[in-house]
């Protein structure tokens, strides 16, 4: 089997394609396995190639979360779904036997892992997951579309709808657009009828932000983005804040929230440490959430969209998988709009 790989941590020269993996055990009468169509890179995918505190790999490891493919095998007691039928796969895995999981809340199982992070990825041709995983999407569907939709639109989907549960009218403040979560959030606070403001470093990627329907921009490069949010709404500050960027922008987003507003993360590729006044706050009542991939019912949730093509990963690029590392490269700069995939079969 052939799959993007790292055999020990480092800079991206450690990825290397090859053509000798063992094709996945299929272990379990509720799994299925899925034949790779295309596989989509996450941020997460660079973490995990630099290495990541308390996760191990297994070397050959192969990378990738995302991916969309065609069942190629049914357990005996998987019903619902047949061979030959396209999916996307959630990467998202838990024990499904935690009080957590039992009330439906899978990303807090203890157990919780992530393929590509804590269990063998996408970037290859073949993969087994419990059938709870995938979700049908109908022939027609596009795979180059496909991977590059679950993880990002699923996390998305949580921070806004159930996390900060942003109203029609709001105003959403959503920092670094260009990616993929960036740009989910910025099309689920659309849907749900929000203001959206979106800040870049990079006019041109504002400029398709606005043509994907935000209404209005920051150059975060020649602003404080607080004070501007402040004297952009009259001193009120915004009702919620995405702010995935963590160290680097944390003070301007707490600067930028008014009262009763909600922070939502779902990570700090800029670093880990943030500091917030206290003071401010439980005087503006704020809120800070913390947000992690998507439960079943939000999985169902974002393939309700993409079927009825709702909601539509914007592609940066893709590639073959002899090519795959100059996915990860684009990504490493931040060059990329939308979502980077790598094309494994047809
Ligand atoms: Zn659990």
């Amino acid at each position: 089997m052939r799959g993007l790989t790292i055999s020990a941590h480092g800079g991206l020269d450690r990825i290397e394609l090859r053509d000798d993996l063992p094709a996945p055990l299929f272990a379990s009468d509720t799994q299925v396995r899925v034949r790779i169509l295309a596989a989509a890179l996450n941020h997460i995918d660079l973490f995990v190639v630099g290495g990541l505190p308390n996760v191990q790999i297994v070397a050959p490891w192969i990378l990738g979360s995302d991916a969309m493919g065609v069942i190629d095998q049914v357990g005996d007691a998987v019903t619902g779904l047949d061979v030959g039928d396209r999916v996307l796969v959630n990467p998202g895995l838990s024990d499904r036997s935690c009080s957590y999981c039992l009330a439906g809340e899978q990303p807090l199982c203890p157990r919780f892992g992530i393929l590509g992070e804590h269990l063998p990825g996408t970037l290859t041709e073949y993969v087994v997951v419990p059938a709870t995983n995938v979700r049908a999407v109908g022939p027609d569907a596009d795979p180059i579309e496909g991977a590059a939709f679950t993880l990002s639109t699923l996390t998305a989907w949580r921070m806004l709808v159930t996390r900060a549960r942003v109203l029609p009218g709001e105003q959403v403040l959503i920092w670094g657009i260009g990616g993929g979560v960036a740009l989910a959030c910025l099309q689920i606070a659309k849907l749900l009828g929000a203001y959206v403001t979106v800040t870049s470093g990079s006019d041109a990627k504002l400029e398709r932000a606005v043509a994907l329907g935000a209404d209005a921009t920051i150059n975060h490069r020649s602003v404080d983005v607080g004070r501007e949010m402040r004297a952009r709404t009259g001193k009120r500050g915004v009702d919620v804040v995405v702010d995935s960027v963590g160290e680097a922008t944390w003070s301007q987003s707490l600067g930028a929230l008014g009262r009763r507003g909600r922070l939502v993360t779902c990570g700090g590729t800029s670093g880990p440490m943030v500091t917030t006044d206290v003071r401010r706050l439980f005087w503006n009542q704020w809120s800070i959430l913390g947000s992690t991939m998507g439960n079943d019912a939000e999985f169902d949730a974002v393939v309700e969209q993409f079927r009825a093509g709702r909601l539509r990963p914007p592609i940066d690029h893709d590639y073959p998988l002899e090519e795959g590392r100059a996915a990860f490269e684009r990504m490493a700069d931040g060059a990329q709009f939308g979502k980077l995939v790598v094309r494994i079969a047809s």
